[in-house]
Parts: C-alpha cells; sequence; structure tokens
C-alpha cells in the first residue's frame, strides 16, 4: 500500500462548508495558488486542505476547531508515516546485510569443508593404495583372489578393494592395521565429502533469502524517500494554514506563496545538489576520468588498506565472519572523502544497509558488482548509471564501523572475491 493511500485510509475528511463570503479577488488568487500547487504535485489524492477550504473554516468557530485538528492531524500523520517508514527502511537494510553476511561465511566455510574433503579423499587414496600393495604381495603369495585393479585410479574402484581386503581371513597383525588406517581414512574422507556437499548445496538458499532481502531493503528505501518527498511537499502549506486559523486571522497572498516557494526552493536545491554531484564527477574533480585503459579506476585514490579480505573477528561486535571486502583509509583522515566508482554500471542498491551503513553498489555487468560500505553520504541513486572515476559517495563510519573508511567489496555471481586481486587484475592496486 503506497504512503497516499494510507494517509487517505487513516484522515477522516472533515467537511468544511464553502461560505460565499470570500471576496472575488481572493478566489481568484486562490484558485491560482490552488492550481500551482496542483501542477506541483498531482500524485497526491490525500485530502490536504485548500485556502478556501480554511477560509471557509474561519466563519464558525466548530468548523475553524474541526479544520485545525484536521490540519494538526495531517502534520502528524506525514511524520509518523516518515518515521514509520524510515524505521522499516533500517530494519530491511539490517535483515538485508545479516542475509548477505550469512551466504558470504557459508561460501567461505563451504569453500573450507571442499577443501578439507579433497585432502582427506587424497590420503584415503594414499592409504588404500598402500593397502592394496600389502594385498598384491598377498594374492600373489597364493592368499587370494582380487578382482579389482590394484593401481585404484577412483574412489569407487578404491571402496571395492577395500571391502575385498576387509573379506580376506589372513588379515592379522600389521596386515590388519594397514587396513584399519586405509579404512579409518576412507570412512573420514566419505564424511567430509558429504558435510562439504551439505554445505554447498545450502549456498543457494542462502543467497536466495539474501536477494529477495536486498530488494526488499532497495523498495523499503525507495518508500522512505516518497515519504519524505509527501513530508515536504505539504508541511509548509499545512503549518501556514494552521497559523491562519490559529491566530484568526485572513490568509493573505504571501500566507499561500509560502507553500508555492517552499516548493520551489526544494525543487531548486534539489537541482543544484545534482549539478553539483554532476560537477563533481570524474576523478578528482579535474573534470576527466582518471578510470585507466581497462576501464577501471581506485575508488579512494591514494589510500591505502587498513583492514584485509578475509576471515576474522568482527572488531565491532566479535563475530567470526568474513571481511567481505578490503577497508581503505588515508592517513591524514577519511571522513568526507569523496568516494568513486571503480567501474562503469549501473547503481543496483543505494541506501542503508545494515553493518555496512550507507551503502552504494555497482553491478557492471557479467555477474560483477562492486560495492563501497559506511558512507556518511550518498551522491547516487538507485538505477543511475555511472561512469569508472565518478563520486559516488562521501566516506565516513557509518553502521559496523570503528572509524572513517570505505569497505570496498568486489563480487561475482554474488560471492565475494579478494578485491587486492580482482582490482590488480584490472590494473588497480591498493
Ligand atoms: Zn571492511
Amino acid at each position: 500500500m503506497n504512503a497516499a493511500k494510507k494517509a487517505r485510509n487513516r484522515v477522516t475528511p472533515v467537511v468544511a462548508k464553502r461560505f460565499a463570503r470570500v471576496s472575488g479577488a481572493f478566489v481568484v488568487a486562490v484558485a491560482l495558488a490552488i492550481g500551482a500547487g496542483q501542477a506541483s504535485a498531482p500524485a497526491y489524492a490525500v485530502d490536504y486542505p485548500s485556502w478556501s477550504d480554511v477560509q471557509a473554516a474561519q466563519s464558525s468557530e466548530t468548523a475553524k476547531q474541526a479544520e485545525i485538528a484536521k490540519i494538526k492531524g495531517l502534520i502528524a500523520g506525514l511524520a509518523s508515516e516518515t518515521a514509520a517508514a524510515q524505521a522499516l527502511a533500517q530494519q530491511r537494510g539490517n535483515d538485508y546485510q545479516e542475509a548477505q553476511s550469512k551466504f558470504d561465511t557459508a561460501t567461505v566455510q563451504a569453500g573450507e569443508l571442499k577443501a578439507d574433503a579433497e585432502a582427506k579423499q587424497a590420503k584415503a587414496d594414499a592409504s588404500i593404495k598402500q593397502a592394496g600393495q600389502l594385498a598384491a604381495m598377498m594374492a600373489r603369495s597364493g592368499g587370494g583372489a582380487l578382482s579389482v585393479n590394484l593401481l585404484v585410479a577412483d574412489s569407487s574402484q578404491a571402496q571395492a578393494l577395500l571391502y575385498q581386503l576387509g573379506a580376506m581371513s589372513q588379515l592379522t597383525g600389521s596386515t590388519a592395521k594397514i587396513y584399519a588406517v586405509a579404512e579409518r581414512d576412507s570412512n573420514e574422507a566419505s564424511l567430509a565429502t558429504a558435510q562439504a556437499k551439505v554445505a554447498a548445496d545450502a549456498l543457494g538458499a542462502l543467497a536466495a533469502a539474501a536477494d529477495a532481502l536486498r530488494q526488499q531493503a532497495v523498495e523499503a528505501q525507495q518508500a522512505l524517500e516518497s515519504s519524505l518527498q509527501t513530508e515536504k511537499s505539504h508541511q509548509v502549506d499545512l503549518e501556514t494554514q494552521l497559523a491562519v486559523l490559529s491566530q484568526n486571522r485572513v490568509a493573505t497572498a504571501a500566507d499561500y506563496q509560502a507553500g508555492v516557494n517552499a516548493r520551489a526552493a526544494q525543487a531548486a536545491a534539489e537541482a543544484a545538489a545534482a549539478a553539483a554531484a554532476a560537477a563533481a564527477t570524474r576523478g578528482s574533480g579535474g573534470g576527466s576520468s582518471y578510470a585507466n585503459s581497462s576501464g577501471w579506476a581506485n575508488p579512494l585514490p591514494g589510500s591505502h588498506s587498513s583492514d584485509e579480505f578475509g576471515m576474522r573477528v568482527n572488531p565491532v561486535d566479535g563475530g567470526y565472519r568474513l571481511h567481505a571486502g578490503i577497508d581503505l583509509t588515508y592517513n591524514g583522515g577519511t571522513c568526507g572523502a569523496p568516494v568513486y566508482a571503480a567501474g562503469g554500471g549501473t547503481v543496483t542498491y543505494a541506501g542503508y544497509n545494515g553493518g555496512l551503513g550507507n551503502n552504494v553498489q555497482i553491478s557492471h555487468g557479467d555477474g560483477i558488482l562492486t560495492s563501497y560500505g559506511h558512507n556518511t553520504s550518498l551522491a547516487v541513486s538507485y538505477g543511475q548509471q555511472v561512469d569508472a572515476g565518478q563520486l559516488i559517495a562521501y566516506a565516513g563510519t557509518t553502521g559496523n564501523s570503528t572509524g572513517c573508511h570505505v569497505h570496498f567489496e568486489t563480487r561475482v555471481d554474488g560471492v565475494p572475491q579478494n578485491p587486492r586481486g580482482f582490482m590488480a587484475d584490472r590494473g588497480v592496486n591498493f
């Protein structure tokens, strides 16, 4: 349900009687003001009072009090709408980051289990081969027939050999020990392989969960922006109308112009911010991109790494999990430093993201994604196209962070890669 619908359901419309005692000149001026207001915000179907409603309400104390109550309700409603949207966006950001972190850590652990299973399998293969050589000697000295090729190539053949060895009645003393070792190694390898498979199988569901929560976080972020926009576009009008009613005075041209001016100022400020962001792009503001010939750039040029990619005990909450990126800082202080897109692409996330704080993510195609965490503020929005070396944010310490830095991640098909190697392959070294 969108914000406008919610507000419409919540607000009980106060029917203000229209009195005919309003002067002709005022009606014309009000009609113009209403026209301007509607042109700038036609999307809202909420029953916001017009200036003629305000004027009409003043002709009776009851109507005036009702109108005051309605306007106060609308102001409070807009504020609580925004607060709720803010809380939801925060919650969704936390949920998303938690799910993403679970997937990242599980990916590393699944990799470790796979390596462990492979090592155990190699050990088991060697043990079985040794047992096989023993069995071959026994067979040659008349101990029994072995149908399996002793130069075991794969583990299913090795298992068959082991089974046959176990069935041989001559297994005694040191012979039995060699068989027992091979059997134990083989069992350990089977168990480790099964564990690795369980871990690998779980990754798909964890990735899907993180993806779904990511989408919800994006939606909550957009709902918050829309709610803030709605609040901004109505606040001045409502407060001015409330002042006119509370002071029991006649609305002046300046009163109904206040909202128009506020909306114009808001639009101008947004345009100026967009222009400033556009002007500040392309590298360090020199006007040309500092991206290298491969089309990649250092997100924090001239910085050094203060923490590397890898499993670690988190410095803030003490949890043992993957640090899925590299931390970039300047010696002289990183707070407010411009952060640049490492490559060209589409902004797929621009908002609060739990432990990563204010986060920008850029999709570069071919499953490649870069992510920039802990920013103090963002200079791009969801869906925006950016070039390599374009300003995207200002560094900070929002989220799970102990000081201003850029937490920079590189991912391929959602799986975190060490940015050091990933970027070195693209000509950028930290
Ligand atoms: Zn970090």
